[in-house]
């Protein structure tokens, strides 16, 4: 936007930076020292006992006593001629201050010094002027007063700049009075959003919805001629990295109309009011040039539910912020062409208005990816890749299940980069598997300290689970066992998740089964159990859980959930049953566990021999996949065709 850039440029002028306040105080320290040097003449440093000797002698012809602690000492031109008080002659700096004392020195309790002065002038009859002065140190002074003054508005200064100058900074001090301005950045022909519906692979269903909001902008008497509204807004629902907001770059760079963008984290700020009042801005904005389309990430951030943590009380500001957009929302007329696009991961802790008609009132879904769509996916970001030839991009997709489109670049990205490390002309199938490694398990750490009974213990904890879920009918088909310790894990069984909708209590037990069939091994090789099953344990806690309390799966507590989709009671303050039911609850997800926990024993008891080979088998190999299995077990009795050819490595 023009003005938005020549607001940026006045800002910079000033360039004002935080770590000026820091130099102001350190150069009036600085100025301190070198006034109050230059404002007092000094002498040489002596020592009273000296002073007497000197006294005694008659060369003194004046003692000054300053401050009621220090004595300076000026000797008689005689005096000044001797020897011994040559290095008491000094030039002076600056001849201004007058003749500067010969000799100075502290000494301790002035009234015996007096004593002793007096004491000295009568036994010697001498006729010594003595003259009391308080010097003061002016430039001193006053800098010190200063100095506060200095502190607190420098500090002011650093602290208003750090709420208003934001993630962007760099403002100048006109910033503090733009604090009320909305942050949005702006899109329009005029800037170079390439990003295109084509960027956008899958999501047919979102695409085609926001297309239709494209066009309503572009064409609004179309819609409008047959009596129809336009709506307001639109909200793009969907887990992180689905491409949420590359899908509203796509609507920037199609509908060639100006697109404000801009995070729901950016209307807040310290300042009560300001949200609002960007909220304000931002809408005005938008009419100024409209048709134009506001794009809101992690509304979220503004548009949770109100009133709900009464405990923390500070969420008035947040409050007014979100009331504000719903006022504008309802504010403008049809006829303003004003779409705003939201997106957020947390559909679930929006506050209901904002989801009533005449707001948000399309709610656009934008799920996980299927193979299918992963596949588009890896095609939109192999584009700029140079692959190895044949490189088989169903295989990739199938290797990928619960993979975001945002994983999959990365891992599109990730390959590129393995490849280019070991010196390759193209990136290799080889390469993508390690990159889907690398994203999943974290680095590979080769210098990993692991004694021999560790590795034997990994080995048997995951051959366990890849027996148990072979033996079960509705686990999940394994893809591959690793031993190789990536992250904080020591090994991995990886399996292929069917992506199914409605899960039965079978399959989730089966699942339970195969997961303490690491521990389970442990049991039945070693006889010893370990702490390796931590991560196994925590998964299957939380599903027998849920399977009591929200599924309602469990027979001794019924057909009933204590889930509350409005999140209302978020923070668990109170629980919505008794104690008696909270004991059965616990009872039943414990009676849960241990029943799938004698079962895994019973089959690794049934298969110890193949258990042991398997575990044997990925001692030697490290990573092992399904074909080994296949080799030990036969083939798995319970596995669709199509899932048979996943693997070929
Ligand atoms: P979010 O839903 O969290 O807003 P993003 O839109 O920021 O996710 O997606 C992050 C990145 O992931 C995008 O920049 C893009 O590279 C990739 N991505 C996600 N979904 C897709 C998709 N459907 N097609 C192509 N790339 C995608
Ligand atoms: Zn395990």
């Amino acid at each position: 936007m023009a003005d938005d850039k020549k607001t940026n440029i006045n800002n910079k002028k000033p360039k004002f930076s935080p770590y000026w306040v820091y130099g102001i105080i350190i150069v009036i320290f600085l100025a301190i020292n070198v006034f109050s040097g230059l404002g007092s003449s000094t002498g040489s440093i002596t020592t009273p006992s000296e002073f007497f000797k000197y006294l005694q002698d008659g060369d003194v012809d004046k003692v000054q006593i300053v401050n009621r602690r220090e004595a300076k000492i000026y000797l008689t031109d005689e005096a000044l001629r001797k020897e011994i008080h040559k290095k008491a002659i000094k030039t002076q700096l600056l001849p201004i201050s007058g003749k500067s004392p010969n000799y100075q020195f502290e000494f301790g309790d002035l009234q015996n010094f007096e004593n002793q002065l007096s004491k000295t002038l009568r036994d010697n009859n001498l006729t010594t002027a003595i003259n009391y002065e308080t010097e003061q140190n002016v430039w001193g002074d006053f800098l010190l007063t200063l100095l506060p003054f200095v502190l607190i508005i420098g500090v002011w200064i650093f602290i208003m700049r750090r709420m208003s100058g934001g993630a962007g900074g760099g403002g100048g001090a006109g910033q503090i009075f733009n604090i009320g301005k909305s942050k949005a950045k702006l899109f329009d022909q005029n800037s170079d959003v390439k990003t295109s519906f084509k960027d956008v692979a899958g999501l047919e269903g979102a695409k085609e919805e926001v297309q239709e909001i494209v066009d309503f902008l572009k064409n609004p008497e179309k819609y409008t001629s047959l009596g129809g509204k336009i709506p307001k807004g639109a909200i793009l629902i969907g887990a992180p990295g689905t491409g949420k907001t590359l899908l509203a770059k796509a609507v920037a760079g199609e509908a060639k109309v100006p697109f404000f963008s801009l995070s729901g984290s950016d209307f807040v700020e310290m300042f009560v009011g300001v949200g609002a009042s960007r909220v304000r801005d931002l809408f005005k904005q938008a009419k100024e040039k409209s048709p134009s389309i506001i794009f809101i990430d992690e509304i979220d951030a503004i548009g949770r539910a109100r009133g709900r943590n009464a405990m923390s009380g500070s969420n008035d500001e947040r409050e007014n912020t979100l009331n504000q957009l719903l006022t504008e929302m309802d504010g403008f007329g049809t006829n303003t062409n004003v779409i705003v696009l939201a997106a957020t991961n947390r559909a679930d802790i929006l506050d209901k208005a904002l989801m009533r008609a005449g707001r948000f009132d399309r709610q656009i879904f934008v799920d996980l990816p299927d193979v299918r769509e992963r596949k588009e996916i890896f095609e939109v970001h192999l584009r700029p890749i140079k692959k190895a030839r044949g490189l088989d991009i169903d295989f990739l997709s199938k290797q990928t299940p619960g993979f975001s489109g945002a994983d999959i670049a990365n891992v599109c990205n990730e390959a590129a980069l393995i490849a280019a490390r070991k010196g390759k002309k193209s990136v290799g199938k080889q390469d993508f598997l390690d990159a889907v490694d690398r994203i999943i398990g974290g680095l590979e750490k080769k210098n990993k300290i692991i004694t021999p009974a560790e590795k034997k213990a990994v080995a048997f904890h995951e051959a366990g689970h890849a027996t148990v879920s072979w033996m079960l009918e509705h686990a999940a088909p394994l893809v591959k066992v690793t031993i190789v310790p990536r992250g904080r894990s020591l090994g991995s069984a990886w399996y292929l998740p069917e992506e199914r909708l409605i899960v039965h209590p079978e399959q989730m037990l089966d699942e339970m089964c195969a997961a303490l069939g690491g521990r389970a091994a442990e049991k039945v090789i070693f006889n010893k159990i370990s702490t390796g099953a931590l991560s196994d344990l925590e998964k299957i806690t939380k599903q027998a859980r849920a399977m009591v309390t929200v599924y309602g799966l469990s027979d001794k507590i019924g057909n009933l959930t204590y889930y509350d989709s409005s999140g209302q009671n978020e923070f668990g303050f109170t629980k919505p049953y008794s104690e008696k039911t909270a004991e059965l609850i616990d009872k039943e997800i414990s009676d849960i566990i241990e029943e799938q926990y004698q079962r895994a024993l019973k089959i690794l008891e049934t298969n110890k021999d193949k258990l042991t080979e398997l575990a044997e088998v990925l001692l030697d190999k490290e990573v092992i996949f399904r074909d080994n299995l296949e080799k030990i077990f036969g083939k798995r009795p319970f596995d669709k065709k199509d899932e048979d050819s996943t693997e070929e490595e």
